[in-house]
């Protein structure tokens, strides 16, 4: 491979060092989230683990890459390498290493679960390599203001190599390594482009990040994410998930259907409470107030990056309109 220079990852003009409070697993978590939204000042990076594990989600073919940034999906088999995810830029080799240990072919196809940094960061690198780069509409445009200025409003244009040369507005199949690797749209969830993507052989989803695995998920309202979305997008995958599922997490560890459903049933409630609390004329602020998350916080509310006010108030912030725009407590940039 040619040395590059390590670009921002895409919705990140700081050059992709996220924030890194403390050294937890939660708050690595939370800092890779955030420097997909987060415009406020960050002080010189620390010291970042790069290295990547991997982990077996089915053996011989699927695979989950761990480690800064969000999980990687990596299916293996004899028509070549396929990558759901790609980290930050410079994970790449480290990427490239574990695709190593079952192939000596390049990555014949990155499909991207949605537009924030710690997703697509590494697509320049292996869309300059030839991999084909595949996402819904809405990915690349979020990544390519230049074109689509008016729809975008605050994310930097990535470089060329690195936007979706295959867009997908509904959904799109790819025939390969003996599956048929469905990636289909769910519509306003974490954002506005976001795919899950099921390996139905294989008994397999990634969910990107409509699914946060062991904590209140990031919800990107300014990107077009909505609890309803969410909702709706983890009732979808539990629709095609059975007792052996395995089901990869934008972040946090492997779960499965038991897990998705545990999830669900948290999102669902804590509409349905801020809802009622709408329904009574609730302002922001009493919405937030009155801790609609409080009897799943000791599961849900651990993360530094997603407390459950910050979460309570996206949740209320994607249900009412007039209000999509306003900072949430403790929010970093808009
Ligand atoms: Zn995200």
């Amino acid at each position: 491979m040619t040395t590059k220079r390590v670009r921002s990852a895409p919705g990140d003009p700081r050059g992709g060092a996220p924030t890194i409070r403390r050294p937890s697993p939660l708050a690595l978590l939370a800092a890779c989230a955030a420097v997909a939204v987060a415009f406020a000042p960050v002080p010189a990076a620390a010291q970042q683990d790069d290295s990547i594990e991997t982990e077996i989600v089915r053996e011989g073919s699927v695979y989950m890459l761990v480690g800064r940034g969000g999980n990687v999906g990596l299916s293996i088999g004899e028509d070549g390498a396929f990558l759901v995810d790609d980290k930050f830029a410079p994970l790449t080799d480290e990427i490239r290493a574990a695709v190593a240990a079952f192939t000596d072919d390049e990555v014949e196809f990155v499909v991207n679960t949605h537009w924030h940094g710690d997703h697509v960061g590494g697509n320049e690198n292996f869309g300059e390599a030839g991999s084909l780069i595949v996402a819904h509409e809405n990915v690349r445009k979020r990544m390519n203001p230049r074109a689509f200025r008016d729809l975008v409003g605050r994310s930097e244009q990535a470089p060329d190599a690195a936007l979706p040369v295959v867009t997908f507005t509904d959904a799109v199949t790819f025939h390969w390594n003996g599956d048929d690797i469905r990636a289909f749209h769910v519509e306003h969830a974490h954002t506005d482009g976001d795919a899950i993507i099921h390996f139905p052989e294989n008994d397999v989803l990634h969910m990107g990040d409509t699914f946060f695995n062991g904590t209140y998920p990031f919800i990107d309202v300014e990107s077009g994410g909505s609890i309803d979305g969410m909702v709706t997008a983890a009732r979808r995958a539990l629709d095609l998930a059975g007792p052996n599922t395995r089901i990869i997490p934008g972040h946090g560890p492997l779960s499965d259907a038991d897990g998705l459903r545990a999830y669900h049933r948290m999102l669902r409630s804590v509409r349905r409470r801020v809802q009622a609390l709408i329904d009574e004329g609730r302002s922001l602020e009493e919405v937030v107030d009155s801790a609609p998350t409080a009897s799943f916080d000791a599961e849900w509310g651990g993360s530094d990056f997603m407390p459950p006010d910050r979460f309570a108030c996206l949740v209320y912030r994607g249900m009412v309109e007039e209000e999509r725009m306003t900072p949430c407590p403790g929010a970093e940039g808009p």
